[in-house]
């Protein structure tokens, strides 16, 4: 294994983008092979609807992702906010390891914190709002027992919907809060925050307490993919994927 850590996020593989997902699997046929850890933070899926779900793309990623896990890469997955309803199985499926919604991770002796991203969007009250609704136990337990074909419809409705409030929304509120990064990044000892969502793609220098911290924004997955590669020497590089 290359001593290595991969990071990527807001793929938003459907089945109406094949071509993405097949960007995705060759790139885990490719640059991911081999190397020690890859994390997914998120978003990996446009509309995730249920583990039974095996319509295209999922039933690729899966077995694509058992096949690097087994091949002996580490991979970690998050929740985004469009794939939150991956569970137990996929996990069992791919043998990737879960994380939870904030997570501190070691980084070849440096400690950061990794996230999806939308929980730093606290600026966007009545998105954190919805958020707490759906990620109720009793509202995922609900939405997974209603039949497949009334999830696929409910998740197309909720696609259309949500493209109409983004025109909406104002920008600001759609990105994540100053001070939400700095608590985060003070509360949990750490120095380095990675995460998505936004697709705001950037690294952000500031500090906490006198001390300089570096923020992470990974870019969405378009016509090419972006990912954040560390080494085990400390040193980080961003490469697109094409
Ligand atoms: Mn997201």
């Amino acid at each position: 294994m290359i001593a290595e850590t991969l990071f990527i996020s807001d793929l938003h593989l459907s089945a109406a983008r094949p071509e993405r997902t097949m960007l995705f699997l060759s790139f885990l046929e490719g640059r991911a092979f081999g190397v020690e850890r890859l994390y997914i933070l998120g978003d990996l899926f446009d509309a995730y609807i249920g583990d039974d779900d095996n319509s295209s793309p999922n039933h690729e990623v899966k077995t694509a992702l058992r096949r690097l896990v087994t091949s002996g890469t580490a991979v970690f997955f998050q929740h985004g906010n469009r794939d939150f309803l991956v569970g137990a199985d996929f996990y069992r499926e791919t043998g990737a390891g879960r994380l939870g919604d904030y997570a501190v991770i070691d980084l070849y002796g440096k400690p950061a914190l990794v996230t999806h991203g939308d929980l730093l969007c606290t600026d966007d009250i009545l998105y954190q709002e919805a958020r707490i609704r759906v990620r109720a136990e009793e509202w995922k337990r609900k939405a997974l027992s209603k039949p497949l074909f009334v999830r696929q419809w409910y998740a197309r409705w909720y696609r259309f919907k949500s493209g109409l409030d983004k025109g909406k929304k104002n920008q600001v509120i759609m990105d994540a809060n100053p001070q939400t990064v700095i608590d985060n990044v003070r509360c949990n000892g750490v120095s380095i925050l990675i995460h998505g969502h936004t697709h705001r793609p950037a690294v952000h220098e500031f500090g906490v307490d006198g001390k300089s911290a570096c923020r992470f924004v990974l870019a969405e997955w378009k016509e090419t993919g972006q990912v954040l590669c560390w080494n085990a020497s400390g040193s980080w590089v961003i490469e697109n994927i094409n």
